[in-house]
């Protein structure tokens, strides 16, 4: 679903990702942890051209990111088709983004029908039906202001859903939250991830990274130092690096 070859971003003379190679099969989670600033939202970034990479090139489901091969050579789109790509491409971050003078229906609602012209009355059944499945029956006509923080990522993860994405990326999705609200969106991203979503998830939950994780990879200094299974990098991990961190976080 998702593949990067000799990934590499710089902001102008610093050189933030060096080279990432990775790939993540359909209906796998990875989860990307690291030091911070060791690239790891700059990746995130780069997969839906938000940022655009400086050399190697990024496939998301067979697509070539933000550009087209031509001739040997590679043609930057349009920004209305990079939109088009990025439709298939969810995104969450650490904070909820919501529209504040919108419902929690309203949010779930607007990217479906502004970017894909789809009719209403669809559209608000799916949101209806993903904001259930977010635990948020109750709330669809509740303000951002009216929720609690969990809730508003809940409903950030059923907006980002509502455009029916192939691939999810999260960016550090509760960090933001108080401990006792983790717990509920981590959840929803757990039956995500069991209904077969691919996911990339940037965390610091350790305990999500071991249980819902297929493949974990640490991340520092702009390379993918260790990747491998969730249970064997953090109990055993190969590299000093990833030791080192571990040794901090855990
Ligand atoms: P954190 O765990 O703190 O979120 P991160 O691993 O997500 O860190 P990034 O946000 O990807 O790290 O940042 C990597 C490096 O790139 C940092 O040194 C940061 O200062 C730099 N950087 C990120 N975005 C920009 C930008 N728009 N312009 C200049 N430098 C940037
Ligand atoms: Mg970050």
């Amino acid at each position: 679903m998702v593949k990067a070859e000799q990934v590499c971003k710089d902001f102008g003379h610093v050189q933030v990702l060096k080279g990432i190679d990775l790939e993540v099969l359909n209906g796998e989670v990875m989860c990307v942890i690291g030091p911070s600033g060791s690239g790891k939202s700059t990746f995130l970034r780069c997969i839906n051209h938000l940022e655009k990479v400086n050399a190697g090139r990024l496939y998301v489901d067979g697509k070539l990111i933000g550009y087209r091969e031509h001739g040997g050579k590679l043609h930057e789109l349009k920004e209305r088709e990079v939109a088009a790509q990025r439709k298939d491409i969810g995104m969450v971050f650490q904070r909820f983004n919501l529209f504040p003078h919108m419902t929690a229906l309203e949010n779930v609602m607007e990217a479906p029908q502004r970017v894909k012209g789809e009719p209403a009355v669809v559209v608000r059944k799916r949101a209806a039906e993903l904001l259930e499945r977010v635990g948020l029956a109750g709330k669809m006509r509740s303000y951002p202001a009216q929720l609690s923080g969990g809730q508003q990522q809940r409903v950030a993860i059923a907006r980002a859903l509502a455009m029916q994405p192939k691939l999810m990326l999260f960016d550090e999705p509760t960090s933001a939250l108080d401990p006792e609200l983790v717990g509920e969106v981590l959840d929803v991203m757990r039956d995500l991830a069991r209904e077969g979503m691919t996911m990339i998830v940037v965390t610091h939950e350790m305990g999500f990274a071991r249980e819902v994780g297929d493949s974990l990879v640490f991340m520092d200094d702009g390379i993918v130092v260790e990747k491998g299974a969730p249970r064997e990098v953090l109990t055993n991990p190969q590299h000093e690096r990833t030791k080192l961190f571990l040794s901090k976080v855990l």
